[in-house]
């Protein structure tokens, strides 16, 4: 499997997951249907399917059209069945979706939303996290509570150290001088900043991270309980 990384709207990833193999493809939250279009027709790929993180409009902007256009099957969340547009398939916490040699393991990470997933493509040992783990931060609670959102983080930190995340935006150097400003003695995350600077100088995403690199450099995922996770998610909140 290929990963190709979409930028779209002013700072969103959009991710297709391609199968090299006979040039099927995922896309995960489009966020806009023009540059999946762009990039599609150029390389003949044929989209089967679209998976949804969350239903909130930079996730699913292009769901619609793009379904119309190569009859694409929508995958999103059981419980957010009445609002992601053009939802076909319905998927659950801790169950696989499997189609064509795609297969991930569906995780229900609330927080962020109410009905937010995340899809862990674990034979290639890459996770699609939408608005809850991004590198160097976390997203906003805006549907659950704080214990919702520190215990979906926890899920992801369990998985493989290896385990290639891929976010829903390019975050990474606005979240570095949070983890900065609370973390100043951390050598890992300055070696982490100096990189990203790099890859931004040259054009290039900061995603994906591994997950080995946030969980010494991420502020929120060295958060050591509840109560320092929620101070914290309130701090970067006014910073
Ligand atoms: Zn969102
Ligand atoms: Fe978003």
């Amino acid at each position: 499997m290929k990963i190709e990384i979409i930028k779209c709207l002013q700072d969103n990833y959009s991710y297709l997951i391609i199968d090299e193999t006979n040039l099927n493809a995922c896309v995960v939250d489009p966020s806009e249907a023009k540059p999946i279009i762009n990039f599609v027709e150029s390389n003949n790929i044929n989209l089967k399917y679209i998976l949804n993180t969350h239903h909130h409009f930079d996730h699913i902007g292009g769901n619609l059209e793009l379904k119309k256009r190569y009859n694409s099957n929508v995958v999103g969340f059981k419980g957010d069945k009445d609002r992601i547009p053009g939802i076909d398939t319905l998927v659950d916490d801790l169950k696989i979706w499997k189609e064509n040699n795609f297969e991930a393991k569906i995780y229900h990470i609330p927080g962020h939303t109410s009905g937010h997933i995340a899809f862990h493509f674990f034979k290639e040992n890459k996770i699609f996290t939408g608005d809850t783990l991004f590198s160097l931060g976390c997203g906003r609670i805006f549907e659950g509570t704080y214990v919702q959102m520190f215990n979906s983080l926890k899920k992801i930190k369990a998985l493989p150290k290896n385990t290639e995340i891929y976010c829903g935006h390019e975050y990474t150097l606005q979240n570095s001088h949070f983890c900065e400003a609370h973390d100043s003695n951390n050598l890992q995350l300055k070696n982490k900043i100096a990189k990203i600077k790099d890859k931004l100088g040259n054009g290039l995403p900061t995603v994906p991270t591994i997950l080995e690199d946030e969980i010494q450099c991420n502020i929120f995922l060295k958060a050591i309980d509840l109560k320092t996770f929620s101070k914290l998610r309130d701090l970067k909140d006014n910073f």
